[in-house]
């Protein structure tokens, strides 16, 4: 665990309730000008201060090594009660010439830390980040038209694949969100994408709407699927042995664990479905 990535702090300049239960949060730094890159999905982990803190502490940065190399090795070093909450997020979208960052908070409950800062989250407050780094940037499949899939936590980087679609691709959004009030705006315009927004509230899934999606899925040759690890793992399943996309073209990543928080152990099946993944990039 010793990639190079980038470790700042960032301070947040503006919240937004862009739903009842989506907070947009805007970031600045002097290092994003050099840190964000103009491509679609980028992610970053975010540290979060523990009861008590102001700010979180971040790991260690040395002289020689401003960018962490070792940056894991410096973060497990913070005594555990110390230590930041470190939670995976997207960015939605940069502001060059404001230099902010804008980052969507699905505002889940309580539970967890993440979902509980970005409730409370107001300007001026600041975390740290890790990344993003292009090490993990996984690029789409070239498609002629890609399925877009996924819950509240993957609008984020679906909006994003959106408006880097090129010219000529089509695309066909499935979205799950808690109810109709949790539906925005999504960059679909320019390529005349069709998005289906599924509500959990009328007993709706992302599994059941994109395995009974029938004609709705005619022509699509490559898929992008995040959200709950399980619904993810259920549809990557899906599209691979019936509806017979090549593994290749099916780029999938389970966001969250019900029930398990993002510090909890990979169980025995997040396991097998990391070598898989490893084994289908290779
Ligand atoms: C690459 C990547 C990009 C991501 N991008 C975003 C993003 O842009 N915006 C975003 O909001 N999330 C995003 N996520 C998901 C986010 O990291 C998780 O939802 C994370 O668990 C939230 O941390 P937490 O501290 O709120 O909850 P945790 O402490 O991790 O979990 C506490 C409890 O909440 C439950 N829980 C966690 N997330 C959800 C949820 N969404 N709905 C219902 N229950 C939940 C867990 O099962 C657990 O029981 C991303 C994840 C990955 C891997």
């Amino acid at each position: 665990m010793g990639q190079a990535l980038p470790v700042t702090w960032v301070r947040v300049t503006d919240v937004e309730r862009i739903t009842p239960r989506t907070a947009r949060v805007g970031f600045t730094a002097d290092e994003l000008p050099a840190l964000l890159e103009d491509r679609p999905d980028q992610q970053m982990k975010l540290c979060l201060p523990r009861a008590g803190q102001r700010t979180p502490r971040l790991p260690e940065r040395h002289a020689e090594d401003p960018y962490g190399m070792r940056w894991y090795e410096a973060f497990l070093a913070i005594p555990e009660a110390e230590r930041p909450w470190m939670r995976s997020f997207t960015v939605r979208s940069y502001d060059r010439q404001r230099n902010v960052m804008a980052v969507d908070f699905v505002l889940h409950g309580d539970g967890g830390p993440a979902a509980r800062w970005g409730a409370a989250a107001k300007a001026g407050d600041v975390l740290g980040m890790v990344g993003p780094s292009s090490l993990y940037a996984r690029p789409l499949p070239a498609a002629r038209r890609v399925l877009l899939a996924g819950d509240e936590t993957a609008l984020p980087a679906i909006a994003t694949v959106l408006e880097a679609l090129p010219a000529g691709a089509g695309a066909v959004v499935f979205a799950e969100v808690a109810d109709a009030a949790e539906e925005r705006e999504l960059p679909s315009a320019a390529h005349g994408a069709e998005v289906h927004w599924v509500h959990r509230d009328r007993g709706g899934s992302l599994v059941q709407a994109v395995r009974g999606a029938g004609a709705a899925l005619d022509g699509v040759d490559a898929a992008w699927v995040a959200g709950e690890a399980s619904a993810v793992r259920d549809l990557r399943r899906h599209l691979v042995e019936d509806r017979q996309l090549p593994k290749s073209t099916v780029e999938f990543s389970g966001y969250w664990r019900r029930a398990l928080t993002q510090d909890d152990a990979p169980t025995k099946e997040d396991l097998a479905w990391a070598a898989e993944r490893a084994a289908d990039a290779s």
